[in-house]
């Protein structure tokens, strides 16, 4: 096991538009880290480098404290599970797992006794005469994984292993990942385009934006504190809500009326007085204001809306509310939309309902605002102003 420090790493592909650009991360010693980012960012070009697959441009990889920009593949011990798990299709579930060791002229005793131990903590020692054809998608991910696991490698790569599964099994291997992963205490690097399987998975995940790391934080401090624009609405399903707003002291002026926020807040935009900016609320932070209670009610405040529609979805109930932005709040959405790569991001607000909500498609509704809970945007760089 081994930690990983990515220094100020570069990849330029020819002499275009570097595909990776002055990223620099450190991996701790049995952490599992996520790179994220839409189709394009970057995050299998860094993986790549990591594994020995790509050359760096520029930058330094220090993988257990050795630097290792020029060692081959081989000889930096890491184990790569990839999307379609590159198992032989000839070869048992035994050889399967037993190939690294194979290879490296291990003696039958050595392989027998590495094969029945990872098997066991895979749970797949019933199924070793089998060959991956007969296996489930989630089998043959642990197959995979046992390949690793048997050579001692000192940190697993995996890009992105779940993008061929249908939603269930997805679901039950994301599960399973994590708990191995934590199990075993591995070092991991994983890629994903799904921000639900960085979210669940990580114990830190990196943000990547063409080649631009935007911000390598928790999934909590991502969720709750995102740097900028881009990654609040990376993050999150429904996305955060972005709405127009002009702010003076410590009232800030929306499509739906003005809402009162925190001084603490009102402090940090203070220069931006006057200046059309954009608010952003997660879903969660609206509420039909009839069914909450004095004290939810007096912890934000309140605007009356009409409803378009809603949705009902057992668990959670939305209602739509559309509204005109200013022609900048509007070119600034659909450029983030464009980044975002295609994830629709309405002028309107969504509201999660609570459940005793009966607010229908019409009504005009009253609805709360949990300002405490409100981000403040600069338009022109997208940053994040509270
Ligand atoms: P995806 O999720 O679509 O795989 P990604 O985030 O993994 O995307 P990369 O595959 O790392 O992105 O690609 C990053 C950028 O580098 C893209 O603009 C891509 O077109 C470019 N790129 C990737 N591989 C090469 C290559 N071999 N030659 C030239 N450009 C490349």
């Amino acid at each position: 096991m081994a930690a990983i420090e990515m220094k100020n790493i570069v990849k330029k592909y020819g002499d275009g538009f570097p595909a990776v650009n002055d990223v620099s991360i450190d991996i701790a010693d049995g952490e599992f880290v996520i790179l994220v980012g839409p189709s394009g960012c970057g995050k299998s070009t860094l993986l790549r480098m990591i594994v020995g697959l790509e050359d760096i441009t520029s930058g330094e990889l220090i993988i257990g404290g050795t630097k290792v920009n020029d060692l081959a593949p081989r000889e930096r011990n890491l184990a790569m599970v990839f999307q379609n798990y590159a198992l032989y299709p000839h070869l048992s579930v035994y050889e399967n797992i037993a190939f690294p060791l194979r290879l490296a002229k291990a003696s039958d005793e050595e392989v027998d006794q590495k094969v029945r131990e990872a098997s066991k903590t895979l749970e797949l020692d019933e199924h070793l005469e089998r060959k991956p054809g007969n296996l489930s998608g989630g089998q043959r991910q642990r197959v995979a994984m046992g390949r690793a696991i048997v050579r001692d490698a000192q940190a697993f790569l995996f890009d992105e292993p779940l993008s061929n599964l249908d939603a269930k099994l997805r679901g039950q291997m994301r599960t399973e990942i994590a708990r191995l992963q934590k199990r075993l205490g591995i070092t991991t690097v994983y890629v994903t385009h799904d921000q639900t399987e960085a979210m669940t998975l990580g114990d830190r995940v990196a943000v990547l934006k063409r080649g631009v790391l935007q911000q390598l934080a928790t999934p909590r401090e991502l969720y709750e504190q995102p740097v900028n624009l881009f990654v609040a609405g990376f993050i999150g399903s429904p996305p955060m809500n972005f709405l127009p707003a002009t702010v003076d002291g410590t009232s800030v002026e929306m499509p739906f009326g003005t809402v009162e926020i925190p001084q603490e807040k009102a402090d940090l935009v203070a220069d931006h007085a006057g200046k059309t900016l954009i608010a952003g609320i997660r879903p969660e932070y609206f509420d039909d204001a009839s069914v909450l209670d004095d004290a939810k009610l007096s912890s934000g405040s309140t605007f009356r809306a009409t409803v378009e529609f809603t949705e009902w979805l057992g668990s959670e109930a939305f209602a739509y509310l559309p509204f005109e932005a200013p022609e900048a709040v509007q070119k600034q959405l659909e450029q983030l939309e464009k980044d975002l790569d295609g994830e629709s991001l309405r002028t309107q607000i969504v509201v999660s309902l609570d459940a005793a909500s009966t607010v229908a498609a019409g009504d005009e509704a009253e609805i709360w605002v949990d300002t405490a809970h409100l981000h403040i945007f600069d338009p022109e760089t997208g940053d994040n102003l509270t």
